[in-house]
């Protein structure tokens, strides 16, 4: 009982949110702030010097020392930059102030975060700007307080902005239809419950790898002779000290007001997952930056690595993030439940007609919202979805769907009782639909699982995409509709148009077979296979003009965002290439250096006892000639770079890392990996898979 009452104390103890708010501020300092908070009005300064103080008795009481900005510059990342809460008076000593001035508005120098050209370095004042929306909370002994972050010239240089005004986009479209309806609801939002896939390994593993310390994954290792093939890692019994490490974690996370609430095992050895609730999407994406954050700091306790890398090991699953996305009324309503009898719901139909309508125009843009180096390894590779783009519906509401296309009228499926043809086990409804495991954007039930997203990225990007494309779908219907009497005989007219012209986005098969791959080309539906053929859509004219009519990215912003993510690109892989090279040179040949000239003396010695070596000659010359290769796929790769080095053009350089160095890479991983199966484990220099993914 008395630990049950303990975290009921525990949760969210460290956030500012509404109950400490209602509690603590003057009422009409209280009735002002909830007033942004859901109708985003303006907040003056009287009134954000009253909270400012508030918030700081809080935090004081608290045990904190230090405030600070804390937002989400374009390195995908946070970032903070602490202050002390003291401020000295004149007789020598010291005050505890935070004015609503420090609350507001912070001056980071932006010079040295990516800008993608928006800001020349001598022009390097940013600011940050308070969101009330998130609830500020307290770390480490500081007060940390979500900030929106923009360049001198007012251009957005972070992830949060664009999500925000994304999410107006949504609420003010998506009101102007529920209006049509009669639904009374003040505001929108978009839900978000994203499903954090990771890995945990041994710190001492970690620590001799380093592949992994400086790029996050391994960049060599051969297979071991034990993968995933049995499949018996999946919702597998935890490991006592996994447990420990997700027990503590969930506390952590608790005490942030982050319901982490599903932890379980994944496909692949040391793999395992985190659900927390869904919230609102701004919030959803800041706890996730913080679960992230919270899930290294955790393993660290428990001598652990967590590894956020969408590939941290070939051959094995990667990692990636379900988006779970839905619109929510301000009183809980869920717009995309479709009831008992979704046939009847005009209203859920046409949402959803918004959102395939959205998925379909707009696939490159949601392509290129999961795209990086890193997520290049998993998409379509047989463990993620592929980077084709379609929608799962499940059967009942492509029926539904296509009884209104061709006007047949539809019958609804009986409800099915799941019998387990044991007495004494309950029989319960069955859901109307199995599960589709494989389409990269599905419908759940209640929402829709956007699969592509990679584990370590911030979920903004992929979630403001989607909010502005169903925004834009909303609007339009909208036009069409004001004005109509018969409300539902119009959306139907449209619903019917738009599965007419957009079916093609609808695959209720597996998405994991080489049939869809063809059957998707003849539907003419997009397959860009990585990054650097994805991104070259975010800047095509129809994306560029969508992100400008809704007031979500200008274009110079745009065209920042596309050399940050090429920029981003070329230089991840520009580090693991060198990483290799160094690794190569200074670890893997030396050490087969050290073993042939150990065999090879100890060859000579019995040669002179006139033992029969030819075996060994055999071998040594393998290994001697496996070496040769090696240095001279170190020498290609080496060339490469120094010819990457020249090339100005950021889009050819990003082409020429995709092809060639990449290339070069996996020459010299193919050769190093042979070597590690022919010399003896004593010699290698670090731990490989077996011993990293299988802990004793
Ligand atoms: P699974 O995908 O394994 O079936 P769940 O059904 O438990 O997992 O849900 C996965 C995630 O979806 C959870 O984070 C959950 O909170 C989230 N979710 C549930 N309903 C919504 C919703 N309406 N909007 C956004 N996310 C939701
Ligand atoms: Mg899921």
């Amino acid at each position: 009982m008395s630990q049950i009452s303990n975290l009921k104390e525990l949760f969210s103890s460290m956030v500012f949110n509404e109950r400490v708010m209602k509690e603590r501020l003057p009422k009409e300092t209280y009735k002002s702030l909830k007033k942004t908070i859901s109708e985003g009005s303006f907040l003056d300064l009287e009134t954000a010097n009253v909270i400012a103080n508030v918030m700081k008795d809080w935090a004081l009481e608290k045990g904190a020392t230090h405030f600070t900005h804390w937002f989400q510059p374009m390195t995908g990342i946070t970032a903070e930059k602490h202050d002390s809460f003291i401020s000295p008076v004149g007789d020598g000593s010291v005050i505890m102030e935070f004015s609503g001035k420090e609350l507001i508005k912070g001056e980071p120098d932006a010079s040295s975060f990516p800008s993608g050209g928006l800001r020349a370095t001598f022009e390097a004042r940013g600011y940050t700007a308070w969101d009330p929306t998130s609830y500020a909370f307290l770390k480490e002994n500081t007060l940390f307080i979500p900030t929106a972050f923009c360049s001198y010239g007012g251009e957005a240089l972070d992830k949060k902005t664009p999500l925000l005004r994304s999410m107006e986009a949504l609420n003010n479209q998506a009101l102007r239809i529920l209006k049509l309806f009669g639904t009374p609801a003040k505001r929108i939002y978009a839900t978000i419950g994203s499903e954090q896939e990771y890995f945990l390994i041994s710190e001492e593993h970690y620590k001799q790898r380093k592949d992994l310390i400086l790029t996050g994954r391994t960049l060599f290792g051969a297979k071991p002779p034990k993968g995933q093939e049995l499949e018996d890692h999946y919702f597998g019994t935890l490991k006592q000290n996994v447990l420990e490490y997700m027990h503590d974690l969930d506390r952590e996370l608790w005490k942030l007001g982050i319901s982490a609430k599903t932890e379980h095992n994944e496909v692949a050895p040391s793999q395992h997952e985190l659900a927390p609730v869904f919230s609102t999407a701004n919030i959803a994406v800041d706890q996730n930056q913080l679960t992230m954050d919270m899930m290294r700091k955790v393993a660290k306790k428990h001598k652990l690595v967590c590894l956020l890398h969408e590939k941290p090991f070939a051959g094995i699953n990667g990692s990636g993030k379900h988006n779970n996305w839905s619109i929510s009324t301000d009183s809980g309503e869920n717009l995309l439940d479709p009831g008992k009898n979704p046939e009847n719901n005009t209203r859920f139909l046409l949402f959803l007609a918004a959102i395939i309508k959205a998925v379909n125009e707009y696939q490159d843009l949601l392509r290129v919202s999961a795209a990086s180096a890193a997520n290049d390894h998993r998409l379509g590779a047989n463990e993620a979805p592929p980077a084709i783009i379609s929608v799962y519906l499940g059967s009942e509401l492509t029926n539904v769907l296509e009884s209104i296309e061709s006007s047949n009228g539809y019958a609804s499926k009986e409800e099915e009782k799941m019998k387990s043809n044991v007495s004494y086990i309950p029989e319960f409804i069955k859901d109307t639909t199995d599960r589709n495991r494989t389409s990269p954007f599905a419908f759940t039930g209640n929402k829709f699982e956007f699969r592509m997203l990679g584990s370590s990225q911030s979920i903004s990007g992929p979630n403001f995409v989607l909010n502005t494309i169903v925004a834009e779908e909303l609007r339009q219907f909208a036009d069409v509709l004001e004005g109509k009497d018969d409300i539902v005989k119009a959306s139907l007219e449209i619903i019917k148009d738009t599965v007419k012209n957009n079916k093609q986005i609808i695959f209720n098969g597996n998405n994991y077979s080489d049939e869809w791959t063809k059957e998707a080309k003849k539907r003419g539906l997009l397959n860009l296979k990585n990054t650097v053929e994805a991104v070259p859509y975010f800047i095509k004219k129809k994306n560029i003009d969508l992100f400008i009519n809704h007031g979500i990215l200008t274009e110079k912003e745009v065209l920042s965002r596309h050399e940050i993510l090429l920029e981003g690109y070329w230089k991840v892989i520009n580090i693991e290439a060198l990483t290799v090279v160094d690794i190569a040179k200074k670890a893997i040949i030396p050490a087969v250096y050290s073993y042939l000239s150990d065999i090879t003396e100890s060859t000579l010695r019995r040669q002179k006892l006139s033992i029969d070596v030819s075996n060994d000659i055999t071998v040594i010359s393998k290994l001697s000639a496996l070496k040769d290769t090696l240095q001279a796929a170190v020498a290609k790769l080496d060339k490469a770079l120094a010819k990457a080095k020249d090339i100005e053009n950021i889009e050819e350089k990003a082409h020429f890392y995709s092809a060639t160095v990449i290339d070069a890479m996996s020459a010299v991983r193919n050769v190093a990996d042979e070597l590690e199966t022919q010399v003896a484990t004593s010699y290698w220099p670090f731990p490989t898979y077996s011993e990293i993914l299988f802990p004793v």
